[in-house]
């Protein structure tokens, strides 16, 4: 897979927009001469915009440029010029999503629901004004349908989001930024759990002071499991505790080697009902060198353990796209989850960040070409719905010029309405933890206020009382009596 950089100058303003629209396309912004694929220049002269953009695949660069003209949105041209133009270049027309770049295309169809439409008219507005393929756009109005009752009239219901950003390993695909669990001292721990736990208590005061109702909770990571058991179960009990009205309750315990069964008998003795097993792929020279350090066998023992123990609902997700993967072993992976059966399957495409220690790797070579990453996809889609899963919730995926998305499938009635609600944004989402991105949704019903908690573990904990005193301060706006 090629993955190629751009290089952008002009003004600073249309810098995100400009990133946006070369990430829809498959470009990484940076400086690197290695790979650069496109040149995109604005030039703002006394307030008429032109802009142009230079192509190139090794073979003669593709230049274009165009007076952006006033009296239309400049923003929107510049967005359409861009992708039109890569259409020509490449020869592939604009594919599937036409001239839609955002990473949650199903919130568009919500806002024409909103506004009246039916299916059919919503599904005419992204053919006609996005120049959405017929198939995409009506795949996108039916998952909106299903998703109709999660995004309205949510009132003072919300989520919580916990982050634990701790993995056993740096899986070679990852660009989280997580520490290693077996690098951590006792101390560093210590002072992480009590951060956590005061954050938990903090938001519980939140929602008792507003009326607040947390009807989800999701433990994401990182690998939440990889954590001493004790110091995870001080965090699920306080959970627990805080929180008793949740009815969907998460925890990703991504890594089999983590998920011990004393592990998982405490999550579920605590109230954990939904449980993410991830193998992303099920074949062992595969997990071997992507440095998951378990087993397939393990991935089997594991899932087991949690059938035993009752949780209701199970999702495993798999990666389309890694290195050395094949459409056969994409098709070993979907038989073997038809036979399993979980109830959730969430099927991702690999995004090569910058940050990832494969983005700089040899096994990058053999990361499969976006035609057979598309061919396994397609797969997944045809033998998961073939066995009764709907897709529910998507997002797009940056930086994979073919344009997947991510999609999460479900057997009926086990959506998960964390899921829905996280991508929708339709309403306010509490955060603890590092990285943790509380987001409450103002007045007006869409625009979402943001405090975001810093990503390192260390920062976190120095900052913790600053960021719950700017939390309060947003809430107290929002939610209190203060005038917006
Ligand atoms: S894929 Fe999961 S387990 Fe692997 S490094 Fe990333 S967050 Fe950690």
């Amino acid at each position: 897979m090629s993955v190629q950089t751009y290089t952008y100058d002009g003004p600073e303003g249309l810098h995100s927009l400009i990133g946006q629209v070369m990430a829809a396309l498959g470009y990484v912004g940076g400086r690197e001469i290695r790979d650069v694929g496109a040149a995109v220049t604005v030039r703002d002269d006394c307030g008429h915009l032109y802009l142009s953009c230079t192509f190139q695949d090794g073979g003669d660069p593709w230049f274009s440029e165009a007076h952006l003209l006033e009296g239309v949105r400049e923003r929107d041209a510049l967005k359409d010029c861009l992708l039109h133009w890569h259409s020509r270049f490449s020869g592939h027309g604009l594919g599937p999503w036409g001239t839609l770049i955002g990473v949650r295309p199903t919130k568009l169809v919500h806002h024409l629901f909103d506004q009246g439409f039916t299916d059919d008219q919503a599904e005419k507005s992204l053919q006609t004004s996005y120049h959405v393929a017929p198939g995409t756009a009506r795949d996108l109005v039916a998952m909106a349908r299903l998703q109709r009752p999660y995004v309205t009239r949510r009132g003072r219901k919300l989520a919580l989001y916990v982050g634990i950003p701790y993995c056993p390993s740096h899986c070679l695909y990852c660009s989280f930024p997580s520490r290693l669990i077996g690098r951590e001292g006792e101390a560093a721990l210590t002072a992480f759990r009590d951060a956590v736990l005061a954050d938990l208590d903090d938001l519980a005061d939140l929602c008792r002071t507003y009326d607040l109702e947390v009807t989800s909770l999701y433990v994401g990571g990182g690998t939440p499991t990889c954590l001493p058991l004790p110091v995870l179960e001080a965090m699920m009990t306080r959970l627990a505790r805080n929180f008793p009205e949740a009815r969907e309750w998460t925890v990703e315990a991504g890594r089999p080697d983590t998920a011990t069964p004393d592990m998982l008998a405490m999550l579920r003795k605590a109230g954990v009902d939904r449980i993410s097993v991830n193998p992303q792929t099920l074949q062992q020279h595969l997990l071997d060198v992507l440095g998951r350090r378990h087993s397939v066998e393990a991935i089997y023992t594991m899932y087991e353990n949690c059938r035993k123990l009752g949780f209701s609902v199970i999702n495993m997700d798999f990666i389309a796209g890694l290195p050395g993967q094949t459409v056969a072993d994409m098709q070993e992976n979907m038989e073997i989850v038809c036979k399993l059966h979980p109830e959730n399957v969430t099927i991702h495409t690999l995004a090569l960040k910058k940050r990832a220690p494969l983005f700089h790797h040899e096994l990058r070579a053999s990361i499969p070409p976006a035609e057979e990453t598309g061919r396994m996809v397609r797969l997944c889609q045809s033998i998961l719905t073939g066995s009764g899963y709907v897709p529910y919730y998507m997002y797009r995926q940056k930086y994979m010029a073919a344009s997947f998305a991510n999609i999460g499938y479900a057997l009926p009635g086990s959506v998960s309405a964390y899921n829905i609600e996280m991508m929708e944004e339709r309403q306010s989402v509490l955060a603890a933890g590092p990285g943790g991105a509380t987001k409450i949704l103002c007045r007006d019903g869409h625009t979402l206020e943001k405090v975001y908690m810093p990503k390192d573990v260390d920062a976190y904990v120095q900052a913790l009382a600053e960021k719950m005193a700017q939390r309060r301060r947003l809430c107290a706006i929002i939610y209190g009596k203060e005038d917006v």
